[in-house]
């Protein structure tokens, strides 16, 4: 744990308070100051800088939308769902030249990202979605078709089929960007505080028990821990995700893998594996593990059940024989903001100075600057395309009260791994069990 930047001393007033050191408020705070530098802003934080998804996310800077387009398209029509698209293919290059000129060192490396089959079912449904791929502003550029040969000229993984690239994805270090962002905020003049922990937001006041923050924007960046602030139990759902990290490996061992660039690399599974070759030599493999836990609890510093690093650790050996034996140095899970329309949102209203963003569904690391910029459009008033994307201002239906809830994620769960096993095991097309779960899930 990095040392802690000194907690709030008392109440305060500023121009805009931001609860949460995550991407989202990171980014925000640094759009803010740069357009207006004289602004007094303040993040106030629980933990530390990138204590969240932020600082312990897969690294996929990804132009992969925060939600599904379709739903975007179904409001405000395919123009606005495409030109959120391109939003994303370049929030990728601007994340990349703001490390740049600030000099953050994120292991950055744009090598594009691979979604590899790895069953016949897989590759069914990877090629089926293609036309809807290319319908939301995926042209032929951004999503390349590969067969298995060429798939397996850029990595060999046990059981691979053909796949789809796309050029719009780097590979970062989470913990570096979000480190990295707070220095940079902070030499632009805002005050960090840490282990402030928010326990109400109201209109125009943080309230902590240090102290009261008073502000004309109060902006919510809290993501998947939205569920423990009073009146927010329901909006997003605490998705949780678990990690891996294996040893560097050995020269002999990359060269069997044969994954000699930064590709991000995912399988089509119902229950979702990604993965990412660090920049010092070590596969870091993530998944579900434990989906939720009951009444939107968080997870406990990102311990990780054993259970579930047994479950990552047979994905290891299935994708990688070569590195099955190699020892796994640390795992770790975390939280990420789930909205029951899995798609995500962004908003400021001006009557009560409140705002917030996030429910990224796993897509949150573009994502967030792409929510920081617009919510500094909104903030300032600024009439631009950013504060007409159609997340802006979107309003969701909240999640189902317990122990529905828990029962209804948990059985989806256990569906879609149910699913994957019968597609492994050799079904040509999707298991009608995981079309059964999506539908149930909205996803
Ligand atoms: C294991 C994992 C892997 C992921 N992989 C990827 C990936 O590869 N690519 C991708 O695009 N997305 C990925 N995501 C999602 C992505 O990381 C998140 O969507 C994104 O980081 C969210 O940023 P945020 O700032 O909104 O929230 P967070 O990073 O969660 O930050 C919220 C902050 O608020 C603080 N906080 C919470 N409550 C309070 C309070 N009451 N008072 C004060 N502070 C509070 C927390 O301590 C935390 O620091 C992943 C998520 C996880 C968990």
């Amino acid at each position: 744990m990095p040392t802690p930047r000194p907690s709030l001393p008392g109440d305060r007033r500023y121009d805009v308070v931001i609860v949460g050191a995550g991407y989202t408020g990171l980014w925000t705070a640094y759009y803010l100051k740069k357009a207006q530098p004289d602004l007094q802003v303040a993040i106030l934080e629980s933990e530390f800088a990138g204590f969240g998804a932020s600082g312990r996310n897969g690294g996929w800077l990804s132009a992969e939308p925060p939600g599904q387009l379709r739903r975007y398209a179904a409001q405000h029509g395919w123009a606005a769902a495409v030109d959120f698209q391109q939003r994303m293919f370049t929030a990728v290059d601007e994340v990349i030249d703001v490390c740049a000129a600030e000099g953050i060192d994120a292991d950055i490396q744009k090598d594009g990202l691979l979604h590899v089959a790895t069953n016949r079912a897989q590759e069914k449904r990877l090629r089926e979605h293609l036309p809807a791929l290319r319908k939301a502003g995926w042209g032929p550029d951004d999503l390349i078709e590969l067969t298995a040969t060429e798939t397996a000229q850029r990595i060999r993984l046990g059981g691979g089929l053909s796949s789809q690239f796309s050029p719009h994805c780097a590979r970062i270090q989470p913990a570096k960007l979000a480190s990295g962002l707070a220095d940079v905020v902070e030499r632009l003049g805002v005050d960090i505080f840490e282990q402030t922990r928010v326990t109400e937001i109201r209109p125009r006041e943080a309230v902590t028990a240090q102290g009261t923050v008073t502000a004309d924007y109060v902006i919510r960046a809290t993501e998947g821990f939205t569920a423990q602030l009073k009146g927010a139990k329901r909006v997003w759902l605490p998705m949780n995700s678990s990690m891996v990290v294996t040893e560097p490996l050995p020269a002999d061992v990359w060269g069997q893998i044969g994954w000699d660039s930064a590709e991000l690399v995912g399988d089509g599974a119902h229950s979702f594996c990604y993965m990412q070759r660090t920049a010092d030599g070590r596969i870091v493999l993530g998944g579900r593990g434990i989906p939720y836990r009951f009444g939107s609890r968080t997870d406990d510093g990102g311990n990780t059940h054993r259970v579930t690093q047994e479950q990552l650790r047979a994905v290891l050996r299935q994708y990688f024989p070569a590195a099955a034996d190699a020892a796994l140095d640390h795992a770790w899970s975390g939280v990420l903001g789930v909205p029951r329309d899995w798609c995500a949102s962004v908003s400021v209203d001006h009557t009560t100075g409140l705002g917030w963003a996030g429910g990224y569904v796993g897509h949150g690391v573009t994502g967030t600057n792409l929510a920081g910029r617009t919510l500094r459009d909104l903030v300032l008033r600024r009439d631009t395309d950013l504060a007409q994307l159609p997340w802006v201002d979107r309003r969701v239906r909240g999640w189902e009260p317990e122990p529905a809830r828990w029962i209804g994620v948990r059985s989806l769960y256990v569906a879609y791994r149910a699913a994957d096993r019968q597609e492994f095991g050799g079904a040509p097309r999707t298991s009608p069990i995981a079309r059964v779960a999506d539908k149930i899930s909205g996803r």
